[in-house]
């Protein structure tokens, strides 16, 4: 084959561009994604060895290696890790497989310079990063169990370049033509790599190595009694301690280590906002360092994939995003399990029905349960944070995780009637603070806080001081059933059924107002229900409402305003649903619509009124108009009057 031209694929170009032509403070960390890059590599080698007889360890073992060279301004960086096919090279390196990138693009564009580096170590697009130092990048690579070698190059121009090429081993060269210029950094100097290496690549398990020359005593030159004579000698020494950190006891790894070796691993660019490292003993024994992350990942909702959680056995790597280990609700937890049970020969296809696997998994997400339940006693304030950015997905656990239920159940918090905007509490805090005679735990559906905030439906509650957890987010219409009762207080809809909130002696005394409204406005509530026809289930006279006319509300079980709304959303045909029509029989406009139904009961005006309290009731609980000119009209016409 001879030299091939071909062109990024528009997202690759796309991201180039940005890359190249934007400005950035922290390049440096083009060194940590490349070497990062490289231990994976390695890490597939090694672990393909223990099957494949003709991967075996490269004579002087595993290692990265850099060579910079001052003179020719370039920096080499060399793994003898799996290497690439062509058809490799172009998957891996000519697209981006990564479905989240259009998101990852536009957000990058939009970041202040100084994040983007960041960002672009977060997304995993690491091997782009060389075009923030150099002008041209080529690469020499040969796939494990494979002769042919590749050439590619590319100045990031939109195109690359690739070609056979010839390599004595497996594995993967980079060679890094720097950018040159008064304001760029020395990246051959030996102490700039060195620092960076230690900074962000301490902890990989592979030595980072390069050739450093010294100083030394010629002791064949040297006399005694004399100035020693010295010598120029070339070692190569290692960069990194190497030390994989979650092998260590907990009391001898610092913060500093834990979120440098998080921040490199997981390309988070903040530091976590938990870290768990424990030694599990007993039937199954093993090692997991997790982390939980300061913020959510974009993709976050519509990607249920879990990503980030790398099994190891005896230290040696087995795969990464291990799905087996962690169920989707928690798929925002980073870390690394090491199990020192298992075989190296596990795939995936094993995980999936491996005891010891289930085992440990249990294990993992008990750990996860109870540090955030921890967290949400010791430290609140976190949690909150914690729960702004991740409290949707534990709610899907509520669904998915049934024997862990009661646990995430603990977990959940909601604002409410009694709660700033944006402040939150616990279904606990809520039971610490009902009345006394208080037996249920009250909610309201909406779409969001301004809504149920002014639903005339808090009217009786406010009123009797009773707080009303507000459920704004889409998912909690589908986590409350899953609930049902909390500490043995069921949980009530006060926007369905009948709410009953007085005393024996208050219920008494309102059945009479009701009865005295039904006899009072009996024409008014027959003209109202012909009026509206089969737009209601019925009309009838509330205990509920002590400021509004009007309110809607729904059966103990039939789908409520809020479910309609999410169901239209999702495109999903909503049967007709009827609700209740329930009127505050102290509100003047009785009095103005009796007078007209005895004048007239057929009237063409009381239509009008009774699509207007209809509307009005629609409106406040954040429902659409099926025509808001006619309801407009209606409005201006009563206020010419
Ligand atoms: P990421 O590492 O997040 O997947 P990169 O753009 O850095 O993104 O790399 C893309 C892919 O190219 C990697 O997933 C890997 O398959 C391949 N790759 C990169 N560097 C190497 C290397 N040194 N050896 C083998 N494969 C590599």
């Amino acid at each position: 084959m001879s030299t091939q031209t071909k062109t990024f694929k528009t997202e690759v170009s796309q991201l180039l561009d940005l890359v190249i032509h934007s400005l950035y403070s922290n390049k440096d960390i083009f060194l940590r994604e490349l070497i990062s890059n490289a231990s994976d590599a390695i890490d597939r080698a090694r672990f393909e060895s223990v099957s494949k007889p003709e991967i075996q360890e490269p004579e002087g073992g595993w290692k990265i290696k850099l060579i910079p060279d001052a003179e020719k301004k370039t920096l080499t960086i060399i793994d003898n890790g799996i290497g690439m096919s062509a058809d490799e090279l172009e998957t891996n390196i000519g697209t981006i497989a990564n479905s989240g990138t259009k998101a990852f693009l536009k957000e990058l564009k939009e970041a202040d310079a100084k994040d983007r580096p960041e960002l672009i170590g977060q997304f995993g697009v690491g091997f782009y990063a060389s075009f923030m130092v150099a002008e041209k990048v080529e690469l020499i690579t040969r796939r494990a169990g494979e002769e042919q070698a590749w050439h590619w190059t590319s100045t990031g121009d939109g195109t690359y370049e690739i070609e056979e090429a010839e390599r004595d081993t497996f594995g993967t060269t980079i060679i890094l033509h720097l950018h040159t210029g008064e304001d760029t950094e020395d990246y051959t100097a030996e102490w700039k790599l060195r620092g960076i290496v230690k900074q962000y690549s301490d902890y990989i398990a592979f030595p980072v190595v390069m050739d450093v020359t010294r100083q030394e005593k010629d002791e064949e030159a040297s006399k005694e009694g004399e100035d020693p004579v010295m010598k120029e000698v070339v070692k190569e020494e290692t960069l990194n301690s190497m030390k994989a950190i979650w092998t260590r006891p907990k009391s001898e790894v610092t913060e500093e280590e834990y979120s440098a070796f998080y921040k490199g691993t997981f390309h988070d660019y903040e530091d976590p906002l938990t870290t768990i490292h424990w030694a599990a003993e007993g039937t199954t024994e093993f090692k997991g360092l997790l982390f939980l992350p300061k913020s959510a990942p974009h993709d976050l909702f519509y990607n249920d994939e879990v990503k980030g959680l790398h099994l190891y056995v005896k230290r040696v790597f087995i795969m990464n995003d291990c799905k087996e280990l962690l169920p989707g609700y928690l798929r925002f937890v980073r870390g690394v399990i090491d199990s020192s049970d298992l075989s190296l020969n596990v795939s995936r296809e094993i995980l999936q029905n491996n005891p010891l696997i289930k085992r440990i998994g249990k294990n993992v997400v008990t750990k996860v349960l109870g540090t955030l339940k921890d967290m949400q006693e010791k430290e609140p304030e976190t949690y909150e944070n914690f729960w702004k950015e991740f409290g949707r997905v534990i709610k899907e656990g509520m669904h998915t995780d049934y024997a862990n239920k009661e646990k995430i159940s603990h977990l959940l918090r909601f604002e409410s009637s009694k709660t700033e905007d944006g402040k939150t509490i616990s279904l606990k805090d809520y039971l610490d603070r009902m009345q006394p005679d208080q037996k249920e735990i009250y909610y309201l559906t909406g779409e969001s806080r301004a809504v149920v905030e002014n639903s005339p439906l808090l009217e009786a509650f406010d009123a009797r001081n009773l707080e009303v957890l507000f459920l704004t987010d889409t998912i909690d219409e589908w986590v409350i059933p899953a609930l049902d009762t909390y500490e043995e207080k069921p949980l009530k809809g006060i926007h369905r059924g009948d709410v009953n909130l007085d005393s024996e002696e208050e219920k008494a005394e309102k059945e009479s107002v009701r009865k005295d409204a039904e006899e009072k406005y009996e024409p008014v509530l027959a003209a109202l229900k012909k009026s509206l026809g089969d737009k209601i289930k019925e009309v009838r006279f509330s205990s509920r409402l002590t400021e509004s006319a009007a309110v809607l509300v729904a059966d103990e079980h039939g789908i409520d305003a809020n479910m309609e709304r999410m169901m239209k959303a999702m495109g999903q045909v909503v049967p007709q649903v009827q609700r209740t029509l329930e009127l505050n029989p102290k509100h003047p406009v009785l009095d103005k619509l009796k007078t007209m139904v005895e004048a007239n009961a057929d009237d063409p005006e009381i239509t009008e009124y009774a699509e207007l309290l209809r509307d009005q009731a629609l409106l406040t609980e954040g429902g659409e108009l099926e025509n808001p000119a006619r309801f407009a009209q209606r409005v201006s016409k009563l206020m010419a009057r």
